[in-house]
Formats: C-alpha cells, structure tokens, sequence
C-alpha cells in the first residue's frame, strides 16, 4: 500500500453539494462576489469567532491587501525567514522591503526578540507565520513589541485553519489574518483566500482592494490601487462546503498526531515538534526534526522505496535569504532558520487519515530510524 504525501479530501456527499451549487450558480448568473461568497464568509468569520472575513482570490491576495491598507511602501516589513515565497512576494508587491527575521527551533516562528534584533525605523508591519499549524506563545510578547513601535502585526495564516493559543483563534492576535484555500490547506475552495480582522473600517478597506479598488461594486470610481482579486462563486461555495469539515478534519489530525508522538518518544533523535502549552494545532504539518549529520533526501528515499510512504515537502527546505529572487534582501546567517530548514521533515498526515497508514508510516519510521540514526 502506498502512503501518499498529501491527499485532498471530498466525500461523495461533498462533492454532490458541490455540483448542485455549480449548477445553481450557473442558472442564477451571479457568478462572482455573489451569495456564495457572504455564506463563505460569514461561515468562516463564525468558526474563527472573528466579527468580519472578506474572501479573496488567494492567500497571497489576502496578505497584500492587509499590507496595502497598513501602508507598507517603501518601508520595512519583517517576515520569518523560513517561510513559503508569497509571505515575502505579498510584501514586495504592496511596495514593502522584506526584512528576514530568525525563528525558535521549538515553533519554526518569530520571536519578540527576534523580531526586535530587525526592526528599523522604517519597520511597518511584522508578518507571523503560523508553520504548520502551531501558534508561537510567543503571540502577546509579539503584539505588545509591535504595538510599542506603532508597527503593525499581520497573520500569516495560511496554515492556521482553526489553530488556537489559549482559546484565541489563528487570525486574530493581530491587526488581520490571512487564510489560503490553496488544494493542499487544511480545508480548500481549489483557489481562494480570506482576509479576517476584528476592524470594520479594515473589512470595508479590504472590500474596496479586492475589485479593482473601486469605491463601490457598481461604478468605475477608483479610489486605491486595487486589483483583480475578487473570489468567484464558484470557488466560494466548493470552500464553504469544505469548510463544513474544519471540525472533522482536525480532529481526525489530532488522532494522528497524538499517535506519531507516542511512537517518537521510542525514537532517540526523531524530535518532533510539539504543541507548547495552550496551543491547539491544526497539524496541517507533523514536523519532526532529524539529528544532525543524518541525510535527509537518504532518509526519505528509505522510506519511500522500502515502505512506500512519501513523505510531503519541507515548510520549508530553502529559506527566503537563499533563494535567487530575493538576494538582494538577504543580510548575513539567520542560523537557527537555516539549521530547522537543512535538518526537518513532514509526516504524511491526511484529513481521513486511516490506522492501517498510520501503522506503515510507523514500521517505515521505525525501521530506518534503526538503521541511519540507531
Ligand atoms: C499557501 C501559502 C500562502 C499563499 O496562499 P495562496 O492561496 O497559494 O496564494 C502564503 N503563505 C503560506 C505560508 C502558505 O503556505
């Protein structure tokens, strides 16, 4: 049996609710921006007990929106350093400078004091990423940082669907949160993205940047520099169906999990990365660190070729100071990032998840973790 990376998860229930709304989505004619997009919404803002969620094309959009209405034009916007390439591509494009920040190898997230060591006076926003689904207890420290320098905090959320930090939702320890329904996220539209924020004036800004930055839905009058970043029907009724699941799916994670961490406690060296106290994750990643010196591509290879478990990608395996694009951002080692980056790898976690694949991913952990690391 094959253990895949990643599998996208509709049941047959799912997929007819689909269908019957594709269908009456093309009968009704409104084929953007219309019902489907309010239900989305208004689900989305209820299941992060968030007063207001505006969907959007992608996640990206979601970001860069957020930083167009904080004003990040030539100034400085600190990122983490080990991060997907649209955390630092949405700061660029809303006119900002990326500055990369180092991370705790105990969350793969931004520190206050790493986030302290990078601030300029030109510092406008620090963007959080929430890896993997877990929420740094580092979220008040980072807030009160940024509320004393005036400096925005904007949420990463990408894959944060339904994270808590004592009983606060992903999204909302800041001035707004970004979620992508991206096909691999927790839960997806295909495409789209959700902004969300507890600010009325920042939901009516965000409106306005996803349709072309026009001041009304209904005339040319353009008052930002918006762009196309609307959320289609169709799009918004697959998410909002999907959404439904949120509970299920994560639940069904957390069974994984807790079983993964069970078994890696008889593992010397297979450090997984573990929920701090008060953090409920998502466990959109099972993120485990290997032992220093120990081949990653070899250990994945093993896996894969005697067992048959793929195991997903890194988050991430190259960080953003490293890659070509955007060298001319990069300034100086951020050790702790480049070390968690060269040195972690993914479980295969799946939203139905069955016993018997989380049996094999086991016996294929446990069988190459005797043989290269002992
Ligand atoms: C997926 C992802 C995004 C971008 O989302 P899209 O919907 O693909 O635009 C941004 N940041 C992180 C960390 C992501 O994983």
């Amino acid at each position: 049996m094959n253990v895949p990376a990643a599998r996208v998860v509709f049941s047959g229930d799912d997929r007819s609710e689909a269908a019957a709304a594709v269908m009456e989505i093309l009968a009704g004619g409104s084929l953007t921006l219309g019902p489907w997009t309010e239900r989305f919404e208004a689900a989305f803002a209820t299941a992060h007990a968030v007063p207001h969620a505006v969907g959007v094309c992608s996640g990206t959009a979601a970001l860069e929106i957020a930083l167009r209405i904080v004003g990040v034009a030539d100034r400085d916007v600190v990122v983490p350093a080990n991060t997907f390439y649209a955390t630092a591509a949405a700061v660029l494009h809303a006119g900002g400078r990326p500055v990369f920040a180092d991370v705790e190898a105990t969350t793969f997230a931004l520190s206050a004091v790493g986030v302290e060591a990078v601030l300029t006076p030109t510092t406008a926003a620090v963007v959080l990423v929430h890896v993997g689904g877990l929420i740094t207890p580092e979220v008040d420290a980072l807030r009160r940082l940024c509320d004393s320098r005036g400096i925005a905090l904007i949420e990463d959320a990408a894959h944060a669907h339904g994270c808590t930090y004592q009983g606060r939702f992903a999204g909302s320890f800041g001035l707004a949160g970004a979620f992508s329904f991206y096909p691999t996220k927790l839960t997806t539209s295909g495409e789209g993205g959700m902004l969300v924020t507890d600010s009325l004036e920042l939901r009516d800004e965000a409106r306005v940047y996803r349709d072309q930055g026009k001041g009304s839905f209904t005339t040319n009058h353009h008052v930002r520099q918006g762009y196309s970043w609307r959320l289609s029907e169709v799009n918004a009724a697959i998410g909002e169906i999907h959404l439904r699941r949120l509970k299920e799916f994560i639940d069904i994670r957390r069974e994984v999990a807790s079983r993964f961490t069970a078994a890696l406690a008889a593992m010397p060296g297979l450090e997984p990365l573990v929920e701090a106290p008060g953090c409920r994750s998502n466990f959109y990643k099972y993120m485990v660190l290997l032992p220093e010196g120990v081949d990653r591509a070899l250990f994945k290879r093993e896996v894969f070729e005697r067992f048959d478990v793929r195991l997903p990608g890194e988050v991430y395996d190259l960080p953003l100071h490293r890659q070509p694009v955007l060298a001319e951002f990069a300034d100086g080692p951020l050790p702790v990032a480049e070390d968690v980056c060269a040195r972690h790898i993914c479980l295969p976690i799946h939203s139905d998840m069955r016993s018997d694949e989380v049996d094999q991913v086991l016996s294929a952990l446990s069988a190459v973790h005797a043989d290269l690391i002992g």
